[in-house]
């Protein structure tokens, strides 16, 4: 399997660090605001490398972080005259809401900032001890960056360039810093905001230091994988490396990877420039699945454009692998049990064919757009050979096959069969038959398996109502 690298700029056959093991961190989302598009990016293509590393058997422990303390969220504290927690709190529950209906898995572990505040200090401490980092006449902590001297090695930037030509480097009220390449590790608090004692001053940590401490915490010293969005590389991903590898001593992440823009009109998509669509804008029209089909159309590191024409796209084809897959539920439902013999043997034995193609696209880091392509192959494949003539164990081999390949894109491409109205009452009515004969394992089953197919049933004294969930 070979991964782009970001740090050596080329891509390099994966060797974890533990065998059959991955560790992998994330950088997640601020939390002050619906989750746009563009966020949605790194969630998707990562949770499908993520997907496709335990296919191919590996034990992944993904941890991915909600930032919850920041100037963003402080300002919507302020407007809406609540804490910061309600805001922070109120967003990680419809990020998580939006993860769920893209299909992107849970993470092993959701730390949050604010939870992982005595690790900050710790670290802290320990630059401090080491010369890494200093304390300012107004209490804010600086990490000393011309220390570590392989400061830039991520970005492939060069320390005098830096200086030169990045004249943002001097922000307003960093003016006590040594040197303008230095960045706040610990900051002073300010009237209203949520602040932690430390041994500097009441404040909060900068935004950098919190990655680099989740990661050390839930991962360890040394990773397999971070990853997030390319805009991270510089500054956040090159001073996570300097905070962690001078505190720790050691290698901090072996792979890095970025995912490109999402743009629209060929611009990034962003809060700042107001050029979004949020995840919840684009539910209202599309089954968020068309979204996940979308984004794994393109390899992730390259630029991907948005619009409505490339929406309709998506959806065409995502409709035609579900089609592909229903299409075998009602041949199914027909099919003979005894297999047709040589001719379908040999067709099944071609199966394994579209598997070996899929994985050498992902295995070329991560080709979604080709593995994709794959899958439409195989659908035409299954189309082609797939008729009223066909075993129930040829079509089951070629829905499973079809199944398992979208299932490792996390695309969900079957759906729950909707339960008929006259099906849902026969159920009902068995379920009242099994309450009285005592037998309520049963009535429980049949609550419980109406439940699984969205349907609520509710006891009452004119009798059992139902309703979808
Ligand atoms: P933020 O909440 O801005 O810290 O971003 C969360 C994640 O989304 C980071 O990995 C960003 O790099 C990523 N991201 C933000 N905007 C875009 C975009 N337009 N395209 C791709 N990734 C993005
Ligand atoms: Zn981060």
């Amino acid at each position: 399997m070979k991964i782009y690298n970001t740090l050596s700029k080329q891509k390099e056959e994966f060797i974890p660090l533990e065998p059959g093991k991955v560790r992998m961190y994330v950088c997640g989302p601020t939390v002050y605001n619906l989750i746009h598009i563009g966020n949605a990016r790194p969630m998707i293509v990562f949770d499908t490398v993520r997907r496709y590393m335990e296919h191919k058997g590996y034990e992944v422990n993904f941890v991915s972080n909600f930032t919850d303390v920041d100037d963003k969220i402080i300002k919507k504290a302020v407007e809406e005259g609540v804490d910061a927690s309600v805001i922070s709190e109120r967003y990680i529950e419809e990020c998580r809401k939006d993860m769920k209906a893209m299909n992107v898995k849970t993470a092993t572990t959701h730390p949050r900032a604010t939870e992982e505040i005595c690790g900050m200090l710790e670290m802290i401490q320990t630059l401090m001890e080491k010369g890494y980092a200093y304390r300012a006449a107004d209490g804010t902590v600086y990490f000393r960056t011309r220390k570590f001297k392989e400061y830039g090695k991520l970005s492939h930037k060069n320390l005098d360039d830096l200086q030169g030509g990045n004249r943002s480097l001097l922000v307003s009220g960093e003016e006590q810093k040594e040197d303008a390449l230095d960045f706040v590790l610990w900051k002073p608090k300010k009237e209203g905001e949520p602040y932690w004692e430390s041994p500097w001053c009441s404040g909060r940590p900068g935004w950098h230091i919190e990655c680099s401490v989740m990661s050390k915490k839930y991962l360890g010293e040394e990773i397999d994988i971070h990853a997030g969005g390319e805009d991270l590389v510089f500054p956040h991903h090159e001073n996570e490396i300097a905070q962690s590898e001078a505190a720790n001593g050691r290698t901090f992440a072996r792979y890095w990877m970025h995912n490109a823009f999402l743009n629209i009109d060929n611009r990034k998509m962003s809060k700042s420039a107001g050029n979004f669509f949020t995840v919840r804008d684009i539910s209202e029209k599309y089954d968020l699945q068309i979204l996940r089909f979308f984004m794994l159309s393109a390899h992730y590191r390259s630029p991907l454009n948005f619009s409505g024409e490339l929406m309709e796209a998506a959806k065409s084809g995502y409709e035609r692998i579900v089609t592909g897959v229903s299409n075998l539920n009602f041949l199914l439902k027909n099919a003979p049990s005894a297999t047709a013999g040589g001719e379908e043997d040999a067709l099944a034995a071609e199966l394994d064919g579209f598997s070996a193609k899929f994985d050498a696209a992902m295995d070329d880091d991560f080709n979604t757009a080709d593995a994709i392509s794959v899958i439409f192959e195989l659908v035409k494949f299954a189309n082609t050979h797939a008729g009223e003539g066909s075993s129930a164990a040829f079509l089951e081999a070629l829905k499973k096959k079809i199944v398992e390949l979208s299932d490792i894109c996390g695309l969900l491409v079957e759906k729950e069969e909707e339960l008929l109205d006259g099906e849902i009452e026969t159920l009902i009515g068995e379920r009242q038959a099994a309450r009285k004969a005592k037998d309520f394992a049963r009535a429980d089953e049949i609550r419980d398996e109406l439940l699984h197919k969205g349907i609520v049933l509710e006891d009452t004294r004119e009798g059992v109502k139902w309703k979808r969930a």
